[in-house]
């Protein structure tokens, strides 16, 4: 038998991590979806009249990361554009902030969802 090297999973779980506390409900947010891989709540600070942010459940730094699962990304995407009609007209913009100097703070991969009516140039 030769040596097999197991690569560590990602962490499913950081309790460190402000959006896996979210997940786990010891934060209290506005939830606008949830199912198995992917849960939507309203954007504390609002930058457009429709502001959900899509977080899949597993822990996750950015989108660089969630294209490693490219049927996870898929869905974070069709779970975006779900909240899009229901919330708005279904027109929206889809942001991943990727890296603190693109303007990411939770180092959580998270979707922000903007959309209900003419954004404004450069929201985020
Ligand atoms: O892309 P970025 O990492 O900066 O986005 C983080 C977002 O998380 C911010 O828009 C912030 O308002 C939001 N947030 C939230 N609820 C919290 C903490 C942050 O909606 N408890």
């Amino acid at each position: 038998m030769g040596n097999s090297v197991t690569e560590p999973a990602a962490p499913r779980h950081d309790p460190d991590c402000l959006f896996c506390r979210i997940i786990a409900g010891e934060i209290p947010s506005e939830r606008v979806h949830e199912d198995d891989r992917v849960i939507a709540f309203k954007d504390l600070h609002p930058q457009a009249p429709v502001h959900v942010l899509v977080v899949p459940r597993a822990h996750r730094r950015d989108v660089t990361e969630l294209a490693e699962d490219p049927e996870l990304l898929a869905h974070t995407a069709q779970v975006a554009a779900d909240v899009a009609a229901e919330q708005a007209d279904g027109e929206f913009r889809l942001i991943f902030n990727t890296g603190a100097s693109a303007g990411q703070s939770v180092f959580h991969v998270h979707a922000h969802v903007l959309a209900g009516g003419k954004l404004a140039e450069g929201a985020l």
